[in-house]
């Protein structure tokens, strides 16, 4: 085997487009192959299609313990950015390393599957773990399958760290995101005649302003936590559709929203609050239009992260890295999931900045990339 390293390992899964409508099938082999042996027999988990897949892998005694180290391998797109640099082929110039996905989040895990790699020559007390994903950048929908995998096993890892870009900083929490679609039902009619109609649209229009009032009573009164930039939870329109042409009073408008909320906020009890105004609001309309409703419906959910800085994960990572220091980030990623479903500690600390991901030209530094390759040098030792 020719010389494997973090960053060799990093110039070919950046060749991989793995861009979460694509596949990323061929990547996890990659993995795969170079991972397997004798005592580590990868597990890749499909999808239907078998387009694309999770990959979970342990070494080391079969106990509930040890260390699992997560990433998800697909990326965001590249339409429409403009690259000077190759998006799809890792480019070095002047420390740093280009290519789509260098900071979110391939850095990390060719530096995980390089740490595993190592992991082979030595004689580990603890296990270690490794657990990639698909489909993350698409609202953490991959993962569910791996985590019922992890969650069939006779034993768990003890901990877990997401290496999603931190600047190695470890980072204890992040807010849960509810995507939801509501449905607003009018009544067609000629626009010239058009208050015998049910405007879908104004209907929209009002739950809209439902929305933006609740926001209004979250920002005042609910519940703050200034370890965030934005420090309460948020509800955003992100699209809004219906009408056909100008002269027909339209039956049907969509809007696309989402609650991003604390983890002391149940999204659950802010959704109820929001059925609640907008029973009254339909309350008045039904007088003259019987059918006239807004639906709405949950399309993807995953919870937020809220690890007690107390913890027994906190103080280990920091053992690792040598930072006391903890943050809270603003971006999602699968620990909420990790924690809530399968009661696993988790910390996110991963190589890069989030400020160069999803961006054009994006990179991760050599340096941050040693960084990681330290902690987990340091992690390796400590399981052994
Ligand atoms: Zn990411």
């Amino acid at each position: 085997m020719q010389n494997i390293n973090t960053v060799s390992i990093l110039e070919k899964l950046i060749s991989y487009p793995t861009v979460s409508k694509d596949a990323n099938i061929e990547l996890i082999y990659y993995i795969a192959d170079l991972i397997k042996c004798d005592r580590v027999k990868p597990k890749i988990i499909k999808n239907e299609e078998k387009t694309k897949a999770n990959l979970f892998a342990y070494i080391g005694p079969q106990k509930s313990d040890g260390i699992m180290l997560s990433g998800h391998t697909d990326v965001v797109p590249v339409d429409g950015q403009n690259w000077e640099k190759p998006p799809f082929k890792c480019t070095y110039d002047n420390g740093l390393f280009y290519g789509r996905g260098t900071a979110d989040m391939k850095g990390f895990v060719a530096s995980a599957v390089n740490a595993f790699i190592k992991a082979k020559t030595l004689n580990l007390q603890k296990p270690l773990y490794l657990a990639l994903s698909y489909d993350e950048e698409v609202g953490c929908i991959g993962v569910r399958s791996l985590i019922d995998l992890i969650k069939g096993l006779k034993f768990k890892p003890e901990m877990c760290i997401v290496g999603e870009p931190t600047l190695m900083s470890i980072a204890t929490g992040h807010k849960g995101k509810t995507a939801l679609r509501a449905e607003c039902e009018g009544v067609e009619a000629h626009s010239a005649l058009a208050p015998k109609g049910t405007n879908a649209i104004h209907l929209a229009c009002d739950l809209i302003s439902e929305i933006r009032d609740l926001q209004n009573e979250i920002s005042q009164n609910g519940v703050k936590d200034y370890d965030y930039d934005i420090p309460y939870t948020t509800l955003h329109v992100g699209r809004i559709s219906g009408g056909v042409v100008l002269n027909i009073v339209p039956n049907y408008a969509a809007v696309d929203f989402e609650i991003r909320n604390l983890a002391e906020d149940k999204p659950s009890a802010i959704l109820s609050e929001l059925k609640t105004k907008i029973s009254k609001l339909l309350e008045k309309v039904r007088n003259k239009a019987p059918n006239a409703n807004i639906k709405i419906n949950i399309t993807n959910q995953y919870p937020g992260l809220n690890t007690n800085i107390n913890s027994e994960i906190v103080s280990f990572v920091s053992s690792l890295t040598g930072k006391n220091k903890t943050i809270k980030v603003a971006f999602g990623t699968e620990g909420g999931l990790f924690d809530e479903k399968l009661a696993i500690p988790t910390v996110v600390c991963g190589p890069g900045s989030m400020d160069q991901g999803h961006k054009p030209d994006e990179f991760v530094s050599e340096d941050q990339l040693i960084l990681c390759d330290q902690m987990l040098e340091t992690l390796l030792h400590r399981l052994s």
